[in-house]
């Protein structure tokens, strides 16, 4: 919106003759603990909510792109995101098609970097603190121009979301150190990891263990737990509860809890810290 114009970097969030809708696959409206809507607000913006919670056609995009007062097309990259999925890259191009630049919300999608980069987005949002492991901060990859205005930004109201040195030498560290990895190794040891967790789980008689991938093409699966009711009384629901209120605290993915389904994220456990869960999980499920 602002260029790196330091007037309107100083009057955000007042977006008065600044272009300011944010359009917005419906189903790409997500909550990560915040409503991605209300982190538009708060640079002025206004999102605009394209299509359905279940469906949302290019068409429906380029529809709104041509209004006037739109400044870009956002898209998320997450599993979190519903519905009908989107071609990115035809999406982009009609954002392009209308003078329009996009952005991509890719916070957990780090090891897809080239994959979101390849759809010609302009812009591209990542987490330091997911899968890269670094400390707490963004990284915003794209066009010069667009990352020297975000840049510009921080003498505006980005001052409020500055990253502290410490942090943004910790995540020069680790990307250099995911710069040396082996893709091919990391993913045979989190394979094997999956399949241990996995066979020793099923030892458990109260439970089924199996593997599902990653629906957003992240290069790893997850571990997927299902109680057998007729042997314990304790439900999935159960299971969860014990798990937080035991300690150490275990928590696990919940999203799938109404189809009584655990999801186990094992990426960054160590096998002791397994074998403490498979052990809470006996000790829950097992009678004495
Ligand atoms: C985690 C997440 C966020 C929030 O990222 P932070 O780095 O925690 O601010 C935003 N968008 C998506 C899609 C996420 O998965």
């Amino acid at each position: 919106m602002t260029g790196t114009d330091q007037q309107n970097i100083a009057n955000l969030p007042d977006v008065t003759a600044l272009p300011s809708k944010v359009i917005l696959p419906a189903a790409h409206a997500i909550n990560y603990g915040q409503s991605i809507q209300q982190a538009i607000r708060l640079a002025g913006a206004e999102p605009i909510l394209a299509g359905s919670s279940h469906h949302c056609s290019i068409c429906e995009l380029e529809k709104h792109l041509q209004e006037p007062g739109t400044s870009c097309l956002l898209l998320v990259s997450s599993r979190l995101v519903a519905g009908n999925e989107i071609d990115f890259k035809a999406a982009v191009k009609a954002a392009h098609d209308a003078g329009l630049p996009t952005i991509i919300d890719g916070a957990a999608q780090d090891r897809r970097l080239a994959d979101l980069l390849d759809t010609g987005t302009d812009l591209l949002l990542l987490s330091a603190q997911k899968y890269l492991s670094a400390p707490t901060a963004g990284i915003i990859l794209g066009t010069q121009q667009l990352v020297d205005s975000v840049r510009a930004n921080e003498r505006g109201i980005g001052r409020a979301m500055k990253a502290s040195k410490e942090a943004i030498f910790g995540v020069l560290a680790a990307i250099e150190e995911r710069q040396t990895e082996n893709l091919a190794i990391w993913q045979a040891e989190q394979a094997e990891k999956l399949a241990r967790f996995i066979g020793q789980a099923n030892e458990i008689p109260q439970l089924e263990a199996f593997s599902i991938p990653d629906m957003t093409g992240l290069p790893f699966s997850r571990a997927c737990l299902t109680v057998t009711r007729s042997k314990t009384n304790v439900g999935a629901a159960g299971l969860v509860e014990a798990l937080k209120m035991g300690t150490p605290g275990i928590r696990v993915m919940e999203h799938a809890l109404r189809e009584e389904r655990i999801i186990f994220e094992l990426v960054p456990l160590h096998e002791t810290e397994i074998a403490v869960i498979l052990e809470r999980i006996s000790e829950i499920l097992v009678p004495k």
